[in-house]
């Protein structure tokens, strides 16, 4: 059973002086929401919670993990290596095999409603009888995952988790909740971690919250 996500509280916010942020972003940004340590602490225990639940040292489970494009990059290249070092030993199968899936659904700070899904590279047949982990950055409303889950269950795979670094709370969610989630955070917009505005901010270390300013600045 999955641990509960790390709860960032409504009001929290770190101050900016006390990271290293990036020169040509600090006067954009208001505060660090989640530290790049924190995260990297928190992705160890998902691997584990992950590990256990495919009993790759049991039953020799393979898991067939797939990178929600280009957000969920960072946090998709950290995961596994994570459970890379937990299944050196033990394991008898090779335990994961990767996939890469682009979805695109914002513009600016809100969620465009519009949800296209580009599997380019995929041999979708391929997919009928794996376990499939969905690998995303973050769930907000829930559109994304509800079109894509059920897309990718229409080619019989075994089963369909989905693991999510963020989960927002907020009113416009359609009750979507994903089977491992790191941090349950505020109705904010966040950067960084490979979370982007407009394409910026993904080469950020710590998941920070803009100013008014930044969103200036970055808006199309
Ligand atoms: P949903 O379909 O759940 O509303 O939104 C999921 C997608 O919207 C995420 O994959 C991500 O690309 C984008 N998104 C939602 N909230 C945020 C946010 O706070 N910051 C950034 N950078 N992207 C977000």
């Amino acid at each position: 059973m999955a641990a509960p996500p790390f709860h960032v509280t409504d009001d929290f916010a770190w101050n900016l002086e006390h990271f290293v942020i990036p020169e040509h972003y600090a006067p954009d940004l208001a505060s660090v929401m989640i530290s790049h340590g924190l995260i990297q602490d928190r992705i160890d225990r998902l691997a584990n919670d992950i590990c256990k639940a495919y009993d790759f040292h049991g039953s020799g489970a393979r898991l067939h993990m797939l990178c929600v494009l280009k957000g969920g990059h960072q946090f998709f290249s950290d995961l596994c290596n994570a459970l890379k070092k937990l299944t050196l030993v033990g394991v008898k199968e090779p335990p994961l095999t990767f996939d890469f899936i682009r979805v695109k659904s914002y513009h600016n700070t809100e969620s465009s409603g519009d949800i296209t899904i580009e599997t380019v590279g995929i041999d979708l047949p391929s997919l009928k009888g794996r376990n499939i982990l969905l690998v995303e950055d973050i769930i907000d409303t829930g559109a994304t995952m509800s079109k894509l889950v059920p897309y990718l269950q229409s080619y019989e795979p075994t089963s369909v988790r989905v693991a999510t670094l963020l989960k927002k709370r907020t009113p416009k969610s359609n009750g979507f909740e994903a089977d491992f989630t790191g941090f349950s955070i505020p109705d904010k917009f966040v950067v960084g971690y490979c979370l982007d505005y407009n394409e910026v901010y993904r080469d950020m270390e710590h998941i920070c919250i803009m100013n008014e300013s930044g969103i200036k600045r970055h808006a199309k």
